[in-house]
């Protein structure tokens, strides 16, 4: 295929700088990577998202070369990467900042990979103050990191990382040993930095708030497979399978068989959603808290109200429906006026509720 025919949404997108391919990975009994095909885009900030042992670091490792998959492909610029040794690799991985050296200062732990290739001495002291420019970081170049605070020692390891200008720059877990707050500000620098730097990110993380508020788009992995490559927004709006609908954020869950107009489910009769799938298809209707209403008049289903948390700007409520285990919640802005004890009645529209096929 040519370029020319490609319809325009396909050709407005970067090109994959690097192709995974079919990587499977095994340690003993355990399939830490089953089958892993996904390409990620040059330049995009692109988030490995998954529970505790679902494979993230072990591909992170296959593409920093500390890691061989037992079957599979993995492509940079086309090119085989696999059979590059991770020195030779355009590569970089971020390691905790805790891995900086104690008796150099700022300016010299940056320096230290440029000064192991033997650049010029002129260069290397042009590139470390850029860098150090980049991430705030000037007026501290002659700090121990002792001297820092744990952000600052972040933005060191960061810098460390992006002055050997690696074409693929992969952080494991950047900002888990940050307390919240800087945690939040160092999540708003990163982004920064890499729309700055230009270099392609991949991080691993099992915060998915973390995720999504960093990542271009964002690979569920749940067992070793992917489950769902996209956008932020798709991840939460579109899930596409059952492991993506209970793990992306909060939702309601209902299981039951597709009809014309939604899902029938057991002992709470047909629940409406706009997606169709092949008649009686054993699915998940999933809509979100916020999507949820209080209705007027007669709703879709009927409970009592068990529990209100005010949270600021907005409020949850828990509603108990009979017929089902698990109450159904409720997302309100602000305070509300319903109190636990009180019948309420809940509904949502069609368009708002996602049917997952199981
Ligand atoms: P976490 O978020 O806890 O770091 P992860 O998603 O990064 O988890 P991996 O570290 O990739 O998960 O591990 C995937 C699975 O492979 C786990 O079950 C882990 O115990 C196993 N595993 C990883 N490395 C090895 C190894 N060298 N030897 C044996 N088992 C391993």
């Amino acid at each position: 295929m040519t370029q020319s025919v490609l319809p325009d949404a396909e050709r407005a997108l970067p090109a994959p700088l690097v192709g995974i391919h079919g990587v499977s990975r095994r340690f003993g009994d355990v399939v830490a990577l089953d089958d892993v095909t996904l390409d990620i885009r040059q330049g995009e900030f692109f988030a490995l998202l998954g529970p505790s042992g679902c494979g993230k670091t072990t591909l992170l490792r296959i593409l920093a070369g500390f890691e061989s998959p037992d079957t599979g492909s993995v492509t940079l610029d086309g090119a085989d990467l696999l059979s590059r040794p991770p020195h030779r690799r355009p590569v970089n991985l971020m390691f905790q900042s805790y891995a900086l050296f104690p008796h150099m200062t700022v300016a010299k732990n940056v320096a230290y990979g440029l000064e192991r290739e033997r650049l010029p001495r002129a260069e290397i002291a042009k590139r470390v103050a850029e860098v150090l420019e980049t991430v705030g970081l000037t007026e501290q170049a002659k700090r121990r990191p002792h001297q820092l605070s744990g952000g600052q020692r972040q933005r060191v390891a960061l810098a460390r990382a992006i002055v050997k200008r690696p074409r693929l720059l992969l952080l494991d877990e950047p900002l888990s040993a940050l307390d919240k707050k800087v945690r939040g500000e160092m999540q708003l620098e990163l982004k920064r930095l890499q729309h700055e730097v230009g270099i392609t990110f991949v991080v691993v993380t099992h915060d998915q708030e973390e995720a999504m508020s960093l990542a271009d788009r964002i690979a569920v992995l749940d067992a070793g497979r992917v489950q769902q490559v996209d956008e932020p927004i798709t991840l939460y709006e579109r899930p596409r399978t059952p492991f993506v609908a209970g793990f992306i954020g909060a939702n309601n869950l209902f299981a039951g068989r597709a009809t014309a107009g939604g899902l029938d489910v057991p002992g709470l009769g047909e629940l409406p959603a706009a997606d169709r799938l092949p008649d009686r298809a054993e699915a998940l209707l999933a809509v979100r808290p916020e999507k949820v209403r209080f209705a007027e008049e007669q709703g879709l289903l009927r409970g009592e109200v068990a529990d209100v948390s005010f949270y600021g700007g907005v409020s949850h409520i828990s509603v108990r429906v009979a017929g089902r285990p698990e109450p159904v919640l409720v997302a309100a802005q602000g305070a509300t006026r319903v109190r636990p004890g009180a019948t309420v009645s809940l509904t949502w529209q069609a368009d708002d509720a996602v049917l997952v096929p199981r």
